[in-house]
Parts: C-alpha cells; structure tokens; sequence
C-alpha cells in the first residue's frame, strides 16, 4: 500500500530564526555541545578522567584536569579540534546541512558563514564525517543496488574520450548501496570495482543471515548466500510484486540531484565522505530537526580529519572520472565479516567499527588520546602548541571556547 511518509506531517521542523534563537552567542554554542558530549560528568579528553574543572573565565580554555592538569574543550577528540571557526558557526553548519536535502555546496557555506571558502569545504568534510554512523544489519527485506557517478561521455574531449575503454559506466566511480524496508536505513558505500567479490561482500557485511534480498539482473549478484530474487531491468521489469529496487533509487535520485544540482562535480577522491553524508542525512530523514542536529553533534566526536589527511593522494583521481584505479583493496573489516560468515566464528564488534572505513583519513579515537599512538594525528595535537598544563595562556586570536 501506498504510504505517504508519515513522519514528514509529525516531525518538528526548526526555522532559521528559532536556529539564530537558539545560538545567540558563542558561549551558548558551546554550552549545547558541551551538553551534549558530556550529559553526566565532563571528561578529560586527555587522560579519561571525571575529575575535572570549568574556569569560570574559560581561559586559556573551559576546563581543567585535575589529574592530567591539561587544559581542554569541547572540540577536543572530536573533528572540530584545532579549528578556530566558532562554535557557533559550526552549529548553523551543521543545521544547513541537516536540513538542505541535496547538501550543501562549500561556497554556499563561505557565503552563508563568512569564512573562506577553502575552511568552508575542508568543514563541509569534517561534518560529512559526522554523518558516518553504524547502521546495524538489516533484517530486510534489503534492496542493494549499485550506481556510477561521473560526468558524460560527450560532454568530454576527444582526447580524454579516447583514453576510456568499455562502454557505459567506464570512467565512473561506483556506489553500491542497501536499503533496509524495515527501518527505511540506508547503508552505501563508494567502491573501486563492481564485481562479485565487492558486491556480495557489502550485502555480507550489511545484511541480517536471514534477510531477503532484491537486486537487479546484474551476475555479480547470482550466488548470493542470501535468500535472493530479481528483476529484470533490461526486459523492461522494474515491480514484481515485493521485488523492486526502487527505494534503494529513490536514495540514488537524491546524490544525482546533488551532484547535477549542488556540487556539479563530485570526484572519485572525496566521493564516499558524500555518500556517506546522503545516507547520514537519509537515516535521520524522519526525526525532529533538533534531534538530527543533535545525532550529527554527537557523530562528531571520536573522530579527527585533518586538512593534511583529506587532499592526500589516496590513490584515487580527484577529476570528475574515475580513470586509472590501482587494484582494489577491500577494507579489513569487510574481510573480518566474510571470513566469520564462513567459518561461523563470532564476531566482537571492535573488529568491525564502522569507523575502519575511514582509515585511510581518519582514525578512531575513543576513548581520544586514551592509550593511543598519537601518529594518526597529522597536523598538530593539542599539546604540541603550548597548551598543555601550566603553559602560557593563549592570545586572544587563538583562543577556543
Ligand atoms: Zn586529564
């Protein structure tokens, strides 16, 4: 039966001047997101403990360790560290981000913010970042679809046209994509090959043993351990009762409508931080505004992006084509997930952190600091300035609430 999606009508939307309401200043910005990360008892980011202290000046920063005596704040262990846009800003960013279905282009952020557009983008990454969360295994049904993203054929050189072989998506990045119909969640994934390894590997790693799942005709799908069914788009069979794929489209229509409308280019370097955004945004589609900010608020901590670590040659193009692919490399993770699915072992849920899909720009960090090697950390780390304890307070133009 048709369903008029019933949470659009019952979810609670906040306007920009309930949003400029909110925030008035910079200290109840960051008032909420210390609220938000610390509900109980504030805890050092440095050391872990509870023992801890606000200075009532918030300088040089908000709190003290009483045990490490290291100063810190809120954006520490989370991927606002080391930066000096004020909090403040990243709370509209992170509204005008949850709320603009086709996202939001970095020079609409530098406009709307007043900061450059080059901090504009690299914040635009930090929050897609947020929006990677776990979606747990589908228990279906699960619709899982594939797509490419790349620019068209004809509108390329002569040139550059000559050096794609093959035809239709040659040149494209691919996405991969599920679509859970119990819970409307969507999991996707940008993806160096289509074939069957790759596939059956993200429906093995996102779907329940005993899901059943609807595919297209495509062969990379035929020996799915899965109960499976499919139909036939090149006969013109799009509905077959239950199986279709049109959910999992319907998500794919939306990043199409970014890329054409928002971004114009989307390359195959960056691609997988946006596709992880739209199914972010996707997952919490039926929530209250003030709910979503506070899920992409809290997605943000126990995770770091450096500049250094986002424009570094991470082996794929940062054209709009996907030309020249090294081998494929199937995240660890995804390995741990298939080989369990085989031998039958059961699985901790450290080996398959979601946050592993990252780790070629960013690396967990949770507890942060806590027993860690700090190498993960390329750009500077907090007490590789002088701000650790009993250093020189910081001037006031680098100071960080
Ligand atoms: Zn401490």
């Amino acid at each position: 039966m048709a369903r008029r999606a019933p949470e659009k009508s019952h979810r609670k939307g906040i306007t920009l001047m309930q949003l400029m309401a909110m925030f008035p200043d910079e200290i109840t910005a960051a008032r909420w997101f210390e609220e938000l990360r610390w509900p109980d008892e504030r805890e050092c980011p440095h050391c872990g403990s509870e023992n801890t202290m606000a200075k009532a000046n918030r300088r040089p920063l908000p709190s003290r360790c009483r045990d490490c005596r290291k100063f810190f704040s809120v954006r520490h262990g989370s991927v606002m560290e080391c930066s000096r846009i004020p909090l403040r800003k990243w709370a509209i960013a992170i509204y005008l981000c949850a709320t603009s279905l086709k996202g939001v282009s970095s020079m609409k952020l530098h406009r709307d913010l007043g900061i450059t557009q080059k901090s504009a983008w690299f914040m635009a990454h930090r929050l897609r970042e947020a929006f990677a969360t776990d979606t747990g295994l589908f228990t279906g049904p699960v619709e899982v679809d594939e797509t490419y993203v790349g620019g068209k054929r004809r509108n390329m050189s002569t040139a550059k046209r000559r050096t794609l072989v093959g035809r239709g998506p040659a040149g494209k990045a691919a996405v991969v994509g599920a679509n859970d119909r119990a819970t409307n969640r969507v999991a996707a994934k940008a993806v160096d090959s289509t074939n069957k390894e790759t596939l059956q590997g993200f429906v093995l790693v996102h779907a329940a043993p005993e899901a059943e799942i609807y595919t297209d005709e495509a062969k990379a799908y035929k020996t799915l351990p899965f109960e499976h069914e499919a139909v036939k788009h090149s006969a013109k069979e799009y509905v077959r009762g239950a199986v279709h794929t049109n959910g999992v489209e319907s998500f794919w229509s939306m990043l199409k409508r970014a890329h054409k409308g928002t971004f114009h280019k989307l390359s195959p370097k960056h691609l997988d931080r946006y596709v992880q955004e739209f199914a972010g945004r996707h997952n919490v589609r039926g929530q209250d505004t003030k709910d979503q900010l506070e899920q992409i608020a809290g997605g943000m901590n126990g995770k770091r992006l450096t500049y250094k670590a986002l424009i570094r040659d991470n082996g794929r193009a940062s054209g709009a084509n996907a030309q020249a692919y090294p081998t494929p490399i199937r995240p660890v993770w995804e390995n741990r997930r298939r080989e369990a699915s085989i031998s039958g072992e059961p699985l901790d849920s450290a080996s398959l952190n979601p946050i592993l899909r990252f780790d070629e720009v960013s690396r967990p960090c949770l507890p942060p600091y806590m027993g860690m090697e700090r190498e993960w950390c390329n750009g500077s780390t907090p007490d590789s300035k002088s701000r650790g304890a009993g250093s020189t307070p910081v001037s006031r133009s680098t100071r960080r609430y």
